[in-house]
């Protein structure tokens, strides 16, 4: 299934080689795309900058869910494409989007815009003291690949700063989660004891200050560790799978932020399945999934795997299923559908967690014709939302290998979903 492809290698499995160990090559500078009929006009955005917080929230759940960076707030929604590229913003009241630059003058096609990113870790786009953060990579020397840094700006896209810079290869990390001031550092790496080699695995709490880092977890064992973190305002929760060969264990943890104690919650082998996804709702009930693959879904209860087949869909019309805020979502293809003549055909099932339906039916891609005709589906980056929409983050690609993402928003109102563009950027 092409169609899903990017996201199913990313996201699902317990693989260890989906997690960066590595700063990813540098994204090519970034131009906009003068084809698109989008608001994502320079000028009107960098004048504009409308974008103004509320409060501080802990880091996006659904982004760290999905290996992307974006938050949103009762205002705004700000993004990094998945593949990098630069800060979005999206102001809901007036409809205005764009890069989030703040820069007069700026036609954000080079990385002296202060919207640039280039290619960052997953999950670290986060908001803390009235400023967007993010893990980026400090390149000193134009030679050398880079080092991670944590950046901060403000949400109008001004005074961005580089506030803390460390050294990937002294330290190593395959993922960094911003949030509320701190980098939650997951790292796994082999080591050897007289020509014994295991791996070890750290997770480490790292103030954004430099002051002294804090370790969670620090093991060793013979098996690749897979670390999925669900964070809330006192409290990180922690599912770590593994393959024991030809069954899985999964572990659940809970790091209390403020006592700075590690709790474990749940322990089970001998799985049938590898369990990397948690979710925890607004009544405080836990499921666990396999990545976003609609097959399996499990609630956590009296320290039991509670089977959760009634949430599934009809799995024969579905082949995803994205924790979101309040809400499931299913996604599959239509009868239409086909790649090689750009015709998507997408369907979904939305519902809350106590099964009612929200809307079930196609999800509409009118704003495809006024893309340029060279732009060929690629693939379906990002899906989430909550009862009042879904947001659709798309890759679409030419000939020579450029790409363009584009982000539409689905209000969900009385059973049927309207499509409105956000914007359209071309990212490498
Ligand atoms: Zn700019």
């Amino acid at each position: 299934m092409l169609f899903f492809l990017i996201l199913i290698l990313c996201i699902s499995g317990c693989g260890y080689q989906g997690e960066a160990t590595e700063p990813v090559p540098e994204v090519p500078a970034v131009s906009g795309d003068n084809n698109t009929q989008t608001n994502t006009d320079a000028s009107a955005t960098a004048e504009q900058s409308p974008i103004v917080l509320l409060k501080e929230q802990p880091l996006d759940n659904r982004a760290v869910y999905l290996n992307g960076n974006f938050i949103e707030t009762e205002d705004s929604l700000y993004s990094i494409p998945f593949f990098g590229g630069l800060i979005m913003g999206w102001d809901k009241t007036n409809h205005i989007g764009g890069p989030l630059c703040g820069r007069p003058e700026c036609l954000h096609n080079n990385d002296q815009c202060n919207a640039y990113v280039g290619s960052v870790p997953k999950s670290s786009l986060s908001l803390y003291q009235n400023r967007l953060y993010w893990v980026g990579v400090v390149k000193t020397d134009p030679q050398t690949r880079g080092v991670p840094g944590v950046y901060s700006m403000n949400p109008d896209g001004t005074d961005r700063r580089l506030e803390l810079n460390w050294d990937y290869y002294q330290e190593g990390i395959n993922n960094a989660y911003l949030n509320q001031g701190f980098v939650y550092a997951v790292h796994q790496k082999e080591e050897v004891d007289q020509a014994d080699p295991f791996l070890r695995l750290t997770v480490r709490m790292i103030p954004i200050d430099g002051t002294d880092s804090v370790t969670i977890l620090d093991r060793t064992g013979r098996e690749s560790v897979k670390v999925m973190p669900f964070f809330e305002e006192k409290s990180v929760w922690f599912v770590l799978s593994s393959r024991q060969g030809e069954t899985f264990s999964a572990q659940l943890l809970c790091w209390d932020t403020e006592k700075r104690e590690l709790q474990e919650v749940l322990s089970k082998e001998g799985l049938s399945l590898c369990l990397d996804s948690i979710w925890k709702t607004e009544d405080g009930t836990i499921f666990l999934k396999n990545g976003v693959t609609n097959d399996h879904l499990f609630q956590l209860q009296d320290g039991e795997l509670l089977p959760r087949e009634d949430l599934l869909p009809n799995q024969e019309k579905y082949d995803m299923l994205y924790f979101s805020n309040g809400i499931l979502i299913a996604s599959g293809v239509g009868p239409n559908h086909n790649m090689k003549e750009d015709v998507i055909d997408t369907i979904v099932l939305v519902r809350k967690w106590d099964g009612t339906v929200l809307y079930e039916g196609p999800v509409s891609m009118n704003f495809q014709a006024d893309l340029n005709s060279k732009w060929h589906y690629h693939a379906l980056c990002a899906l989430f939302g909550d009862e009042n929409g879904l947001y659709y983050e798309y890759e679409w690609e030419d000939e020579n290998g450029h790409a363009l993402t584009t982000m539409v928003y689905y209000t969900l109102a009385g059973g049927t979903l309207r499509e409105e563009l956000m914007w359209a950027i071309q990212t490498r």
